[in-house]
């Protein structure tokens, strides 16, 4: 039997990885991409293949076209196809007013946040798209709760940058909705992640919880669980749609 194919950015931690191990059984191939952190990558690879699935940690910045084609090209190789993409991939930086935020950092959020997701969705349509000859498929692109909240004080870059991930969300599931693949997005809130280190905050979940009308941060399984079912036949008619997993806000 052909094995599905499985594409997750940035699943060396966090919500990815999760993910990835979510996602992995034993008719699936999981690409594990990560941008620098090979050992937490390789950790992820030896977690799925213990449960008895398959996995590989590809080396790729997302946020660099030829890195993205390189990508694609290397899964082209694999036996299999490639049929669910997660862009999940992400950066902020230190916690800021506008009035401090440079055009590098604001471009390196974009580029990373925002043209990653394109250039991956580009490569995974030209391969699934029913009008190409391929199989069809799912992708589901990681925004936030930023989009709708616009994170004032802490990094309005990185809320835009989700607002523009929505945006691709719902104009390229109207794009390719006959095409054999549907498009969702997730918006999760307060994870307990290392992205609120880079952020400045380690601890920023645990100080804003009380504030949820749940009271509780996310934990990254709740997210990946959301973006598997995406993925999944029992999401077969959704597509365009944005499942918020932030507690209540
Ligand atoms: P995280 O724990 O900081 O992990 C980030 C992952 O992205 C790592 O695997 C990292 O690889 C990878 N990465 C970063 N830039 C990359 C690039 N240019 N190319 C390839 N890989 C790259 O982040 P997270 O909290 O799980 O966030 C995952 C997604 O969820 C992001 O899109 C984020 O915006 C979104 N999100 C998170 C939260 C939250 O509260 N945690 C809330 C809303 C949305 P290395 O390990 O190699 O560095």
């Amino acid at each position: 039997m052909t094995k599905t194919i499985c594409l997750i950015t940035g699943a060396s931690r966090g919500i990815g990885a999760a993910t990835a191990k979510r996602l992995a059984t034993k008719d699936v191939v999981v690409i594990v991409n990560y941008l620098s952190n090979k050992k937490a990558a390789d950790n992820v690879v030896a977690t799925i293949e213990e449960a008895g699935g398959e996995a590989i940690a590809v080396k790729a910045d997302v946020s660099i076209e030829r890195e993205v084609i390189n990508l694609f090209n290397f899964i082209d190789q694999l036996d299999g196809t490639l049929t669910k993409v997660v862009n999940n991939a992400g950066i902020l930086f230190k916690q800021s007013t506008i009035e401090a935020m440079s055009a590098e950092r604001i471009n390196k959020v974009l580029t990373s946040n925002v043209t990653s997701y394109f250039l991956c969705c580009r490569e995974a349509v030209k391969r699934m798209s029913t009008v190409n000859g391929g199989n069809g498929g799912a992708i589901v692109n990681v925004s936030s709760a930023a989009s709708r909240l616009g994170a004032p004080n802490e990094y309005i870059d990185y809320a835009a940058s989700k607002g523009a991930v929505d945006s691709l969300t719902v104009g390229l599931s109207l794009e390719v909705a006959d095409k054999g693949i549907r498009v969702n997005g997730v918006r999760p809130g307060l994870i307990y992640t290392d992205i609120h280190a880079q952020g400045g905050e380690p601890d920023r979940v645990d100080r804003l919880a009380p504030n949820l009308p749940m009271k509780r941060g996310g934990h990254v399984d709740e997210v990946a669980n959301a973006i598997c079912w995406l993925l999944s036949e029992e999401a077969s008619y959704c597509t365009g749609s944005h499942l918020d997993l932030a507690g209540g806000k």
